[in-house]
Order: C-alpha cells, then sequence, then structure tokens
C-alpha cells in the first residue's frame, strides 16, 4: 500500500524535491554576466586555465583530462597538501565571481516555481542557486535550499547556527559570516562532519522521506558520488509514495537511457517522465502548483487546465509580477 498525500485545510503539505547537478546550472546560465563560463567537475582545471601547470607535475594523461579524477589522487596526501591548497582556493575564487544576468534564468524560475513546504537539494558549488534566491526574495512563500556539497554563495556563523549569504554579516551577532566548506570530489566525502555538512544532508534526507514528488535535474550522479546516489534513494524510498508521486528526470537526449536506469529502483514507471528541458517538465506548466494540479487529476479526478504556465519573460520584473497572480484559489487542492 502507498501512502496518501498529506492534505490540511485543502492545502498539500507534501514537498516537491528538485535535486540539482551540474547541468542544471549550465542549462540556467552557461556563460555569466560577465562572459565568464560554468565549469563542471571535469574541465574545471581546464576552463580555469591551470591544465599546462598541472601538466608539469607529471600527472598522467587520463587525470590531466579529468579534474575528478586528477584531485581524488592527491587528496589527502602529504606530498600535495601545497597543490591540493592552491587548487582549493582557485576554484572557490573563480566560482565565487560568477554572476547571474540581469535577465530572468532557469533558476529564477525554478526558485519561483516553488513554494515553502518544497525544497531544492544541490550538489553545485556556484552561486546562482543563493542569487536566484535572493532577487526574488520579495515575492515571497520560496523553497528552502539545502547544498550537501557546500556552496560559495552561502555563508555561515558558527556561534549562531545562522546560514546566510556569503560575505554578509550574521543577522545575529553581526560577526563576518565563514566561507560554507566545499566537498571535493573524492570517493571518501566526509558526510558525517558533525557540522554543516551532516546538518544539510539531514535537511536532504527530512525532505526527501516526507516527498510527493520529485524532479532530478542535470544530476549525473557521478562514480565518486555513490554515497550521495544511496543516501537520497534511501531516504526517499521511506515517503512510500512512489506510485502515485510524480518522478521526473531532466537531462540531456544522450543521457536518457541511462538516467532512467539509474533511478529506476525508486519510481513507477506509469509515474515517471523525461524531459530534455526545463520547458517541459510540470514546473514551468503548473508552477507553485506542480503536484496539486497532478494530484487533483489523478487522484480526485479533477484535471485543471494549465491557466498559469509560465512563459518567456523578458524581465525579472513581468515574472515575478505574473507569479503574484497565481492566487489563493490556485494553491488550494
Ligand atoms: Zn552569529
Amino acid at each position: 500500500m502507498y501512502r496518501i498525500p498529506n492534505i490540511k485545510n485543502r492545502r498539500l503539505q507534501d514537498p516537491h524535491v528538485v535535486i540539482l547537478g551540474a547541468g542544471a546550472s549550465i542549462a540556467a546560465c552557461r556563460i555569466d554576466k560577465n562572459g565568464k563560463s560554468v565549469p563542471t567537475l571535469s574541465n574545471i582545471h581546464k576552463v580555469l586555465g591551470m591544465k599546462d601547470m598541472l601538466s608539469g607535475y607529471g600527472f598522467s594523461k587520463e587525470a590531466l583530462e579529468n579534474f575528478e579524477l586528477l584531485f581524488s589522487n592527491i587528496n589527502g596526501k602529504p606530498k600535495w597538501i601545497g597543490l591540493q591548497n592552491y587548487l582549493e582556493n582557485e576554484v572557490r575564487n573563480y566560482f565565487k565571481k560568477l554572476e547571474l544576468p540581469n535577465e530572468p534564468t532557469i533558476y529564477d524560475y525554478l526558485i519561483l516555481s516553488l513554494t515553502e513546504k518544497d525544497a531544492i537539494v544541490t550538489f553545485n558549488w556556484d552561486p546562482f542557486l543563493m542569487q536566484a534566491y535572493r532577487r526574488n526574495l520579495s515575492v515571497g512563500n520560496l523553497p528552502q535550499l539545502i547544498f550537501p556539497h557546500g556552496n560559495v554563495g552561502v555563508g555561515l556563523c558558527y556561534d549562531c547556527k545562522v546560514k546566510g549569504y556569503a560575505d554578509c554579516l550574521c543577522p545575529n551577532c553581526f560577526k563576518e559570516l565563514s566561507d560554507m566548506k566545499l566537498l571535493f570530489p573524492v570517493h571518501q566525502k566526509n558526510y558525517y562532519d558533525g557540522e554543516i555538512i551532516q546538518n544539510e544532508w539531514t535537511e536532504a534526507k527530512k525532505v526527501l522521506s516526507t516527498a510527493a514528488g520529485v524532479t532530478i535535474f542535470g544530476y549525473s550522479a557521478p562514480e565518486t558520488d555513490q554515497e550521495a546516489y544511496n543516501l537520497l534513494k534511501d531516504s526517499y524510498r521511506i515517503s512510500n509514495i512512489e506510485t502515485i508521486a510524480p518522478f521526473s528526470i531532466i537531462n540531456l537526449k544522450a543521457a536518457e537511457k541511462e538516467q532512467k536506469n539509474k533511478w529506476a529502483d525508486i519510481y513507477d514507471r506509469h509515474m515517471m517522465t523525461f524531459h530534455e528541458t526545463f520547458y517541459e517538465s510540470l514546473l514551468w506548466l503548473a508552477p507553485r502548483v506542480s503536484l496539486e494540479y497532478l494530484f487533483d487529476a489523478i487522484l480526485q479526478q479533477q484535471p485543471r487546465a494549465y491557466v498559469k504556465s509560465f512563459q518567456d519573460f523578458k524581465t525579472l520584473e513581468e515574472l515575478q509580477k505574473f507569479v503574484g497572480t497565481i492566487t489563493e484559489y490556485d494553491m488550494a487542492i
């Protein structure tokens, strides 16, 4: 028997959880406001122009092609500690400078397509999601953001246990917030550090274990991330809702087969949809009410029309104004 969605005062309480990988940031902003491109974990050293420098260290050809492999090889070895620190700093500084363009991006739409009961779990280090969140804050009723690999856009006060924007002051004690650490691509990641990363995982498990819908956007769940992949799957299984909950994958056509196989044991094939772009997803078609829309159709047998689908807005103001028209009535199941 599957679980029935939790509905209170005609409102769905269960979260829609969106999981983001590098593909989502690239779809949102391939080239940033200042012409910088967004690296993937495998080509980061090339984008940062460090390949020639690294080839002087005598790494294998294979390692020089793939930053994940290179970093895994040097990680934690005393001989490479200087180089490791250097790479970590360079990567952080590069990501910190990335900036969203002024026009609405997919991350603006994504944030505004969800509400405060929902959550976005991102494995990306770039600050785009935080920037999108910040500039849409005035709209209100926004989803929770969770960063299990750390993020350059997040600042922390360890004394007050507060999470905020990087380079800002703690709203509590007014001390400068510390950088959130970044978990680099190594096989043995420390998800149980007793601090912030463990806390992010606690939040991720909490939302997944009560989710009534999951969207996996541009997240390949790479080899080095077996532990994350298992944690995500085991947490969602607890929700026990797969036979009626939508499970959507947004990824490149070339990744379709691999992605479908990768998640096959946690979705029901009748509820699985694969999309090549965000524009085809339920989040675009029925923003802020994606799950309500679906449950009306399958549980109440009262399908709604897509009257408030997103459109391609030219400015952020237009997008935000539109989201303001998705009213209480639309929100109730
Ligand atoms: Zn503080």
